[in-house]
């Protein structure tokens, strides 16, 4: 996935992973939307102080330029956990928290929100289950993509060996420098996935791909992009670019969602 597999579609700009070709999904970059400036412009985020009407706005956009249903595009609140929702027969309301959502519904798109965290995409072909994941830099150091992967095995009988990730644009080791005391947290907490790390540059989508492989998922089922959302701010948003906090200035969050293929749908 690099930046020549970015793709444009009625304004909207996205990449997508040949790995999750039968599904419907993609990594969504910020353009296309409605949202002014600092959340220029396919803001999806409710809580970063964007307008709320804008927001809906570009939901909206998102769900009717991929054939989504109205309630039917599920996202959760995202707290830096390692909480993984299985979603069966009810809905989670918005104010559900979790950072992966796990489901073998047909009619329903799963989703997370990111700027600089690491999204992840997976689809079990096998059992035909779909999930949505997002790590941060508290939820790497948890290992979600690992817990995301038990979460499958257990609910649904996943086999690893058979299931397909796709990181998608996040924030890359060289534009992700920490301190040295979060690198030394890394390093005491995760072994060789630790490794990853070079001084003190993060490199989360290249420690999540090691999580995933450490899960028990075959190097060809992962596939890593190379775009970096801080290099790429014109077509992404980037917390660590963008965002002052001291400043009270914040940014948008853009969308990566999966939904099973149209086939499945309509057996359903
Ligand atoms: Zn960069």
């Amino acid at each position: 996935m690099d930046n020549d597999r970015i793709i444009n579609k009625d304004g909207l700009t996205f990449a997508t992973s040949p790995l999750l070709g039968d599904t419907s999904h993609a990594f969504l970059g910020r353009t296309g939307g409605v949202s002014r400036a600092p959340f220029t412009s396919l803001n999806t985020g409710m809580h970063v102080g964007d307008n709320p009407g804008d927001v809906a706005k570009n939901r909206r956009r998102i769900r009717e330029c991929f054939g989504v249903e109205d309630r039917n595009l599920i996202i959760v609140t995202q707290v830096h956990g390692t909480e993984v929702i299985n979603i069966e027969k009810e809905l989670p309301p918005e104010t559900a928290e979790a950072d992966a959502i796990i489901t073998a519904r047909s009619d329903i798109a799963v989703a997370v929100q990111t700027a600089d965290c690491v999204p992840i995409l997976f689809f079990d072909p096998d059992k035909n289950i779909i999930c949505a994941a997002h790590a941060g830099w508290r939820g790497t150091l948890g290992n979600i993509a690992g817990k995301t992967v038990t979460a499958m095995k257990k609910n649904y009988g996943s086999d690893p060996a058979k299931i397909r990730a796709a990181i998608g644009p996040s924030i890359g080791p060289c534009c992700y420098e920490v301190s040295t005391e979060l690198i030394g947290r890394f390093h005491d907490t995760l072994n060789h996935a630790g490794q990853a790390s070079k001084e003190r540059h993060l490199d989360l989508p290249g420690i999540n791909k090691v999580q995933l492989e450490e899960a028990g998922l075959a190097c060809s089922n992962i596939d890593q992009t190379s775009i970096c959302t801080a290099c790429r701010s014109d077509l992404f948003f980037s917390h660590r670019y963008e965002a002052d906090e001291t400043r009270g200035i914040n940014t948008g969050r853009q969308l990566s969602f999966i939904m099973k293929p149209e086939l499945l749908r309509k057996k359903r």
